[in-house]
């Protein structure tokens, strides 16, 4: 359990106070977002080449002919040195996947790609906690290029890959030698977030169109810098659910609101997230994105609103009444779709859900935190 936080405590020296409620007496959505299972310190995530014939009665590659000589040795070795990395980085060094090289396994012509991911599963060794199947034929563009699933729960400190099932499935589209020595990586990074139980973010379409989150557009970066490989970072929220904030550094709001200190939410120490009560399963999460490292695509840091919706109606399955994890419902709020410009001027504000969210200080060359008041418009 954590520290109980203090009503009216704010950073030394500044004039924040804004309310807060303890953990013990937040709405259980919250709850169940700071009692979510953290992500693992290290893992091991096997990798294996599925070998599509040609033809092939899966719908998946239709006629497409292409295939890539791939190599799980290699496959391995460049996720090991860019995509873990990359998670490494995005969770300030709580979260080191390892890549190891599994086997090439040849799907039949009426095999198709899900029989061959499970094969890998299968073939996956006790110590993988996931694994990661890339196909040597290209998705139809037509179809999402991967996908990712965190498998059934895990209650031990580890279980395998064979026993939850826990995958990520790729085309070989990102692959291509046209993209380089180096693949694209944003893809896969966006699905191993899956596998942690991440949902995606952004609006309701299949489009997710946020440019904020890994788990929304992940290839967004790549509209402004052409050279990148990995996706942007992720969001306050996910960082609560996998450990990466932790709960002290979070903020929920009382009914009265009031002005906050934040630090980035990216960033390593500090008050990082403040969470705004909207109902037992739904909340807004206010958060500080500093627009550097992964996210110096952006025109300008800024405030990001989400909204996160816990509610039985917004998934198929709900666990106990509520949609957890991969099944939470995160929407982007208060900014314009595809939410590249943020709430980055002093005195300006966005009103969503009866709360106005003003940003009263904007970060300075001496200081990265920010000022934000965040009340109740009736209040
Ligand atoms: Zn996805």
């Amino acid at each position: 359990m954590s520290a109980v936080l203090l009503a009216g405590c704010s950073s030394a020296g500044s004039s924040a106070s804004g309310s807060t409620i303890a953990r013990a007496d937040a709405p259980p959505g919250i709850r169940l977002v700071l009692e979510h299972r953290p992500a693992p310190l290290t893992e091991t995530i096997q990798v294996f080449v599925c070998a599509v014939p040609f033809p092939t009665s899966d719908p998946l590659y239709g006629d497409l002919q292409l295939r890539l000589d791939l190599d799980p040795t290699t496959i391995a070795a460049q996720m090991q040195r860019h995509v873990s990395l990359y998670y490494r980085a995005l969770s300030n060094g709580a979260y080191r996947p390892d890549f190891v090289a599994g086997e090439t396994l040849t799907m039949t012509t009426e095999e198709t790609h899900d029989q061959c991911v499970e094969d890998a599963v299968d073939a996956s060794s006790p110590e993988a906690a996931a694994v990661l199947v890339v196909a040597n034929a290209e998705n139809l563009a037509t179809g999402p290029g991967g996908w990712g699933r965190p498998g059934t729960p895990c209650a031990a400190t580890f279980c395998s890959a064979a026993s939850t099932r826990r995958a990520v499935y790729v085309g070989a589209s990102d692959f291509h030698p046209d993209n380089g020595a180096v693949p694209l990586l944003d893809l896969i990074e966006h699905e191993i977030g899956h596998t942690l139980d991440l949902p995606h973010s952004g609006d309701t379409s299949a489009t997710y169109d946020s440019v904020l989150d890994v788990m929304s557009n992940s290839a967004a970066p790549r509209d402004v810098q052409p050279e990148r490989k990995n996706a942007q970072d992720t969001i306050a929220v996910n960082r609560v659910a996998l450990g990466w904030i932790p709960d002290d550094d979070v903020a929920v709001a009382g009914p009265a609101g009031g002005t906050y200190m934040l630090s980035p939410s990216a960033g390593p120490t500090g008050r990082r997230v403040v969470f705004v009560p909207l109902g037992d399963l739904m909340f807004l999460t206010v958060e500080y994105l500093a627009g550097t490292g992964f996210d110096a695509f952006l025109p300008s840091g800024g405030i990001a609103v989400h909204r996160i919706d816990e509610s039985p109606t917004v998934c198929e399955m709900p666990v106990a009444g509520a949609c957890v994890g991969i099944d939470r419902q995160q929407l982007t709020v208060g900014s314009t779709p595809p939410h590249r410009d943020l709430l980055a001027t002093a005195g300006a504000s966005w009103t969503v859900e009866g709360w106005r969210i003003t940003l009263v200080r904007a970060a300075t060359a001496s200081m990265d935190t920010v000022q934000v008041e965040v009340v109740p418009t009736d209040g």
